[in-house]
């Protein structure tokens, strides 16, 4: 039997796998079945081709000249999460409800969080995403990273090098699987925060609109939303791009926005709060391509 064919599309549209649902195309995407066969393709790949994750589009503007190189989008075959003891392991591209469900199902709390991060186990690892006081620094206990060489690394979490938002791993390295810590707990009190969590965002975040999230990073003794909202950028439009109404901190596309718009809208804010208190907001939002 011929061995089945590795799936790379050449061209792949973008903006469906998106939130925002704006931009342009991959030059190639590939949808690895299992770590061995992402590891081959890294490994025989010209290493002048660059390589970048994509999850699930909650925290990402792709330009609308499209993003050269490979992205790898880890699909279903990426998707399991299974409790070890006091340990939840999950595949990179498990979102963060099915990390937080396991969690909770097992008893086991301070995963709650997870619970509305609608991204992927290896974008919060990537983003170090977090809300209500905790972030995946405090809980990640190891990470398994395809390098873009192809070597297959479990790596600590001191390795990762986390700050706000941010760690140090670099563009090109896929994380495949994170094994979170969580503590015993009662599971009637994990499945109450977590609909608290649940509910907290339904009233506060536009999360029927095609968006990407906290746009910006909040500044140290500031919230981002409050200086937007204090320039007076709420509902502020650029073509077809729009601060929200309901969360300052959040851009949408109001149905025909291109990612140009988009981009343009979160940069006048910046220019704006600047002027207004002094404060240069920096993105959160990560942006990648041509424009
Ligand atoms: C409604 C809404 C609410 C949100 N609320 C929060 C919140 O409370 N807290 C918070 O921190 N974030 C929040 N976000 C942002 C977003 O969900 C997080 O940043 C999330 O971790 C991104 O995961 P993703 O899989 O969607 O990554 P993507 O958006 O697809 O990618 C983001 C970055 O991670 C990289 N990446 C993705 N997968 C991998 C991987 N497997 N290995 C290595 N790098 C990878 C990408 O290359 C890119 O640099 C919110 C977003 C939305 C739309």
């Amino acid at each position: 039997m011929d061995a089945p064919q590795v799936r790379v599309t050449h061209d792949a549209p973008l903006a469906p796998l998106v939130w925002f649902k704006t931009g342009g195309a991959a030059e190639m995407l590939f949808e690895p079945r299992d770590r061995d066969e992402l590891s081959a393709m890294l490994h025989d790949l010209d290493t002048a081709t660059p390589v970048w994750a994509l999850g699930l589009g909650s925290n990402l503007i792709v330009r609308d000249g499209g993003v050269p190189g490979l992205a790898v989008r880890l699909g279903k075959a990426f998707a399991r999460v299974a409790v070890e003891g006091d340990l939840v392991r999950a595949g990179g591209g498990a979102p963060g409800i099915s990390v937080a469900s396991a969690a909770r199902d097992a008893s086991l709390a301070g995963l709650e969080f997870l619970r509305g991060i609608p991204g992927t186990a290896g974008g919060a690892v990537r983003m170090n995403a977090g809300a209500y006081g905790r972030d995946v620094a405090d809980c990640l206990v190891e990470a398994t990273v395809v390098r873009r060489s192809g070597a297959v690394e479990v790596l600590p979490a001191s390795a990762f090098g986390f700050s706000y938002r941010h760690s140090a791993l670099p563009h090109g390295d896929i994380v495949v699987e994170a094994l979170f810590r969580g503590v015993p707990g009662d599971k009637a009190a994990i499945a109450a925060e977590m609909d608290r969590i649940a509910a907290e965002r339904e009233a506060s975040q536009p999360l029927r609109s095609r968006t990407g999230g906290s746009t910006f990073k909040n500044p140290p003794g500031h919230k981002a939303w409050q200086l937007v909202d204090a320039a007076g950028c709420r509902g502020f439009r650029l073509g077809g791009a729009q601060v929200s109404e309901k969360h300052t901190n959040f851009l949408i596309n109001t149905g025909d926005a291109t990612s140009a718009d988009i981009e343009a809208l979160g940069d006048e804010v910046r220019r704006r709060v600047l002027a207004h208190s002094g404060v240069a907001l920096e993105w959160e939002i990560e942006r990648v391509g041509h424009a």
